[in-house]
């Protein structure tokens, strides 16, 4: 009887852990029929305009707009300009973290580099100079390039290498630099330089300083296409396991953190705005793509160039906002 009490209360036990972690997958059909909807509503939104302090983002065709949802089935939804490569900018630095975390476990970011949000520009230097010295947060300009001088390498070329063959076991597919938005920033990124060399002065950066912000300004031009941006935040919505590719890219204990950044900092100083409007984790770059993760279900990319004032594409936002909403997808809550 005893036995029976305990095995019952175990099945009970185990339906309800069960039932926390299989929130239910919306279909494909009701995905593509919501992805569709964005698109068609925000595809003439004028609003926002292309960054140009890197000269090169300021020629990339403004009306470009895709939607892709990548499930942690590997199902893939896409409409729009699902296929032209931009350059992943910010959004890189989530990957980028994930390496590091994976090498080296999660609190070398937490003690080297601090997970708190600015309030500040992306690319402030008196957000460095107002807290301990550290960068405050991986996804900042600073916080992002004190964690390519986290990665474990005698040279630049072994810590491109090491976030090169990353980002492609996560997008699960070959990517190249694009060489002229490389140039452009390299040219351009006096600020950044600027930034490395501040944080090395006060012994929080890793590395020597030129060389780290250049494998940054490298990493920030890797050019990927909204479904392969896509298929990189799947990944992380499916516990570390590329959904497409089924190859294990980081373990799941990861996953949690990397995603806690991402709410907290993914939108620079227009967070608090993003996890009001949409509740989700989710990262921009000033390319103009947006990679949101729905935990364990999905991951919900949006792609166009015409940026807000925060740095942040227009429609891009736009597009996620809806789907999330529309599907009930806040972490805090469907609100229904
Ligand atoms: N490469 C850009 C920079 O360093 C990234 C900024 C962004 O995408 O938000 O300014």
């Amino acid at each position: 009887m005893k036995f029976q009490i305990k095995s019952i209360a175990a099945a009970i036990a185990f339906a309800a852990c069960s039932m926390v972690h299989a929130e239910e997958l919306p279909s494909v059909e009701v995905l593509e029929k919501v992805a569709k909807e964005a698109y068609a509503k925000y595809k003439d939104d004028q609003g926002g305009k292309n960054a140009d302090y890197i000269p090169a983002l300021a020629k990339v065709p403004s009306e470009l707009f895709g939607v892709v949802i990548v499930t942690k089935n590997g199902d893939v939804i896409k409409v729009g300009d699902v296929d032209t490569p931009f350059s992943i900018q910010s959004c890189s630095k989530v990957f980028t973290m994930a390496l590091v975390m994976q090498e080296s476990g999660d609190e070398v970011i937490y003690d080297k580099v601090n997970v708190e949000p600015t309030g500040e520009a992306f690319n402030s230097i008196q957000a460095i100079e107002e807290g301990d010295g550290r960068a405050d947060n991986p996804f900042v300009n600073a916080g992002a390039i004190a964690t390519v001088s986290l990665i474990k390498a005698d040279t630049a070329e072994q810590r491109w290498d090491k976030i090169i063959k990353i980002y492609e076991k996560f997008a699960g597919s070959q990517l190249e630099v694009l060489e002229d938005i490389y140039t452009s920033e390299a040219e351009t990124n006096f600020r950044n330089r600027g930034i490395a060399a501040v944080l090395y002065n006060s012994n929080n950066l890793f590395a020597e300083p030129l060389m780290t912000t250049d494998v940054y300004t490298k990493q920030c031009s890797v050019g990927v296409n909204a479904e392969q941006l896509a298929v990189m935040g799947g990944t992380l919505a499916n516990d570390g396991v590329n959904p497409v590719t089924k190859e294990k890219v980081i373990d799941a204990e990861h996953v949690p953190k990397v995603l806690s950044v991402m709410m907290m900092n993914g939108f620079y100083d227009g967070s608090g705005r993003w996890a009001w409007n949409a509740g989700v984790p989710a990262k921009t770059g000033v390319g103009g793509g947006i990679i949101a993760v729905v935990p364990n279900q999905m991951a919900i990319v949006g792609f166009s160039p015409p940026l807000d004032e925060q740095g942040n594409s227009v429609r891009a936002q736009k597009a996620i906002e809806y789907i999330v909403n529309a599907l009930g997808l806040s972490v805090f809550g469907s609100g229904k």
